[in-house]
C-alpha cells in the first residue's frame, strides 16, 4: 500500500491531519514543519510510506530532489534567509522520529543560532580512514 494509517505523515498527506502545505504534485508534498528550528523551515516527504532513503523509490526520490532547490529559494525568499541547511535524518539512532522519508529545507540566518552538529570527530591514522574507504567502496556499483 501507497500511504498506511498509522503514519503522522500519510495521514498529512491524505488530508487527515491539518497542515500549512507548501506545494503538491503526483510524486511529493511540501509543508511547513510544525516545530521550525528557523521560521520558515519546511518539510519534502515523498507520496509514499517509506522509512529509509536507501529503499526510497527512485521516482520518489528523484522528485524531492528536484524540487528541494526551488522550494529552498522561495524559502529563502520569503523569510530573508542568507542560506539554508538540507537536512535528512535517517533511522532513529540519526534523530529520524516520523519514519516516513522527509528531506528538512531549514532557512538560516546567522551562524549563531544554535542550530549545529556536534563537535566533528579525528581518524586515528590515514589507515584507519584508508581501510574505511575501501570497505565502503567495495559496497558501491
Ligand atoms: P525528524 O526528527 O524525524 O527528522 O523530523 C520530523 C519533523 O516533523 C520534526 O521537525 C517535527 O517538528 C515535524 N513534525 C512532526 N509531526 C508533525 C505534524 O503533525 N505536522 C507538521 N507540520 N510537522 C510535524
Ligand atoms: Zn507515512
Amino acid at each position: 500500500m501507497k500511504l498506511v494509517d498509522n503514519c503522522v505523515f500519510c495521514k498529512i498527506i491524505k488530508g487527515e491531519l491539518p497542515c500549512c502545505k507548501l506545494y503538491e504534485d503526483d510524486k511529493i508534498f511540501v509543508f511547513l514543519d510544525i516545530a521550525p528550528f528557523n521560521l520558515g523551515h519546511a518539510l519534502l516527504i515523498p507520496k509514499v510510506h517509506c522509512h529509509s532513503i536507501t529503499t526510497l523509490p527512485k521516482e520518489y526520490l528523484d522528485a524531492l530532489i528536484e524540487k528541494a532547490p526551488e522550494i529552498a529559494a522561495a524559502v529563502m525568499h520569503s523569510t530573508g534567509a542568507d542560506g539554508f541547511n538540507l537536512l535528512l535524518n535517517n533511522g532513529s539512532c540519526a534523530g529520524q522520529e516520523v519514519p516516513h522519508v522527509h528531506l528538512h529545507v531549514i532557512p538560516r540566518f546567522t551562524t549563531d543560532d544554535n542550530i549545529y552538529f556536534a563537535p566533528k570527530k579525528k581518524y586515528d591514522n590515514d589507515e584507519e580512514m584508508n581501510e574505511l574507504a575501501d570497505k565502503i567502496r567495495s559496497r558501491l556499483g
